[in-house]
């Protein structure tokens, strides 16, 4: 079975709802990745209405563009690069603001299911983790030039990793012996950081997972990308225009939740709901990456 068939998008019923889509306005989904979202919203979008879709994935953008055709060309519109450069994009659709746009943040399933990717500890591959192979340092590099100190703070405040210290250590001592190219590479060497009782017969989650997402995290500058965006989003919506944002980490959703009170407070933006939606336990059975979703949704004031 191919990836296509793995990925389900989050929460899609409660995202097309929430962003109140008018059949001619014009749309951005900054997280495209394999469409899930994008088709739903093509769905209620009407001749005259345009959806703009955006990831820093060129793979995963041919799967969506595919998966999109049967919608008409014309109507939809696919670009490759990082949802943050919102004139960019608006520019390159011809479009000055929208109504209405839709984050997914984080990994998408299939990028996990693509081992030569290397986000994944399930699969042996060279470890790279970015999610646009053209830029920036791949995780192999930064886990051979990032000091020991800064690694323990990247595992701890990224992973919440209990075990920060001793990872960055060994990760420090072994690359001395020999560099860290793979994903077992990695795993094997948390395994062997973290004291026994964590490392064997764990319950719920594989011990290497926090630090995988840390390495993750960083590797892509999710945090400060979301930050880039958030503090120009406004400016690009139009008048009642709606914002939803689907977040899997706490750190960025309280970065979100931060700039949405703000804004409420500044007359800018108001929160459609006060408390973050979550998946229900149907969706969080189906769908493991639900279970850690929050969205958050607030709209255009005038
Ligand atoms: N909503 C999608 C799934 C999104 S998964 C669906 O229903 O199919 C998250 C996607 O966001 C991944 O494809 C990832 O490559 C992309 N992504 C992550 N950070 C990004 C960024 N800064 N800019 C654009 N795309 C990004």
């Amino acid at each position: 079975m191919t990836g296509i068939f793995i990925h389900r998008p989050v929460l899609v019923r409660e995202v097309v709802e929430a962003l109140k889509i008018q059949p001619d306005g014009s749309y951005i989904d900054g997280t495209v990745g394999a469409g899930g979202h994008a088709s739903q919203i093509l769905e209620s979008l009407g001749d005259g209405g345009r959806l703009l879709g955006i990831d820093r994935d060129r793979e995963i953008l041919e799967i969506a563009s595919t998966r999109l055709e049967s919608y008409g060309k014309h109507r939809f519109f696919l670009l490759h690069g990082s949802y943050e450069n919102l004139e960019q994009i608006c520019k390159s659709a011809g479009v000055e603001r929208v109504e209405g746009i839709l984050l997914d943040l984080g990994v998408s399933s299939l990028q996990l299911d693509h081992a030569e990717r290397g986000f994944s500890f399930l699969k042996d591959a060279p470890l790279d983790m970015r999610m646009n192979p053209e830029e920036g340092r791949s995780a192999q590099e930064v886990l051979a030039q990032t000091s020991q100190k800064e690694l323990e703070k990247i595992f701890r405040n990224l992973g919440e990793e209990l075990f920060s210290g001793r990872i960055a250590r060994v990760i420090a001592e072994t690359r001395r012996q020999h560099p860290l190219r793979t994903t077992k590479d990695l795993s094997d060497l948390i395994l062997q950081a973290i004291p026994r009782r964590f490392s064997s017969g764990y319950q719920r989650l594989h011990p290497a997972t926090r630090v995988f997402q840390a390495l993750r995290i960083f590797v892509n500058r999710e945090l400060e990308r979301l930050e880039i965006f958030l503090n120009k989003v406004p400016d690009f919506l139009s008048e009642g225009g709606r914002l939803v944002i689907l977040s899997y980490h706490s750190l960025e959703d309280r970065l979100v939740k931060t700039y949405f009170v703000d804004w409420e407070r500044k007359g800018v933006l108001k929160r459609v709901t006060k408390k973050p939606m979550v998946a229900s336990e149907e969706e969080k059975e189906k769908n493991p990456r639900s279970r850690s979703v929050k969205m958050r949704v607030a709209e255009r004031m005038a």
